[in-house]
């Protein structure tokens, strides 16, 4: 992969202070882009971006919900204002949900899809002004390898992140005329701060080596694996890739 593939360029990770998005926001600051850190937590998302300005890289922390909008508007004004107009974003925030789907009051389903769903759905908004002015940009939203067949006890979950491939295919074909791309990675199993959260509540039907050994690749995906996909995607060179759903999961949905 050409790192140089995103010197200089503008770039926002949601929920980049933790797991997947911080090894995102990493890679692309390795590769050379600016990189905007939205998380809700000021301190974690600070601490992310202190670690890439360590490594050499350019980072802003932003304290970002992604579930509201006006705060999403402030952030990507304070991004610009750092590092001019935003040419990338990845849409990496995201909350689980483990609940017997008769369980799952409205509030509970409304809250997850406004963090999963239309969080993607503002953000998206808040930057292709940008995009469009340049005739270039390139949106990459993370879903999960769950919406290849679905999931018991999470069914909001699953319909918050095929929701996200839906949107993402139909901004793929709204947006391509104006050298925008957007596409979809839905990880399979990534050893994560989330993924060791739901090891310890025992929800994932076994240990974390469990079921690496159950998977193709024998071995848990990392973060590095799904920033490395992002790293290419986001690149110039895949210019001619969009509304794709991009697995990255150890051969664990084929
Ligand atoms: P993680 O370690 O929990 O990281 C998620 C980050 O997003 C955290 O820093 C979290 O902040 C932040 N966040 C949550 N809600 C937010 C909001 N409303 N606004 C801004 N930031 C918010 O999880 P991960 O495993 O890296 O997951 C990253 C993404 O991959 C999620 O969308 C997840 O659904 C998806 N995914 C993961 C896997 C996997 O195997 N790990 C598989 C499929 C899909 P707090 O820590 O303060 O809550």
């Amino acid at each position: 992969m050409a790192a140089e593939n995103s010197t200089g360029r503008t770039a926002i990770v949601t929920g980049g202070a933790s797991g997947i998005g911080l090894a995102i926001a990493r890679r692309l600051a390795h590769d050379g882009a600016n990189v905007g850190v939205f998380d809700l937590d000021a301190d974690a998302a600070e601490a992310a971006a202190a670690k890439i300005r360590a490594e050499g890289g350019a980072a802003l922390a932003v304290p970002v919900d992604v579930a509201d909008r006006a705060r999403i508007d402030r952030g990507v004004a304070q991004v610009r204002d750092a590092y001019g107009p935003v040419g990338i974003l990845v849409n990496n925030a995201g909350r689980e949900g483990f609940q017997a789907f008769l369980d799952i009051t409205e509030e509970t389903w409304e809250n997850l899809l406004r963090v999963n769903l239309t969080g993607t759905f503002h953000c998206c908004q808040a930057v292709l002004p940008d995009m469009i002015a340049a005739r270039w940009g390139r949106i990459v939203n993370i879903s999960s390898s769950s919406t290849h067949g679905g999931q018991p006890f999470m069914t909001h979950y699953v319909a918050s992140k095929s929701g996200v491939v839906g949107l993402t295919k139909s901004l793929a074909l709204e947006f391509g005329p104006k050298g925008i791309t957007v596409n979809t990675i839905p990880p399979g199993f990534i050893d994560t701060p989330m993924t060791r959260r739901n090891e310890a509540k025992g929800l994932l039907g076994g240990t974390v080596d469990h079921h690496a050994s159950l998977t193709p690749v024998r071995r848990a995906g990392l973060p590095e694996d799904i920033a490395a996909a992002t790293a290419f995607l986001v690149s110039d060179e895949a210019g001619y890739i969009t509304g794709q759903i991009f697995g990255v999961n150890g051969g664990r949905n084929t």
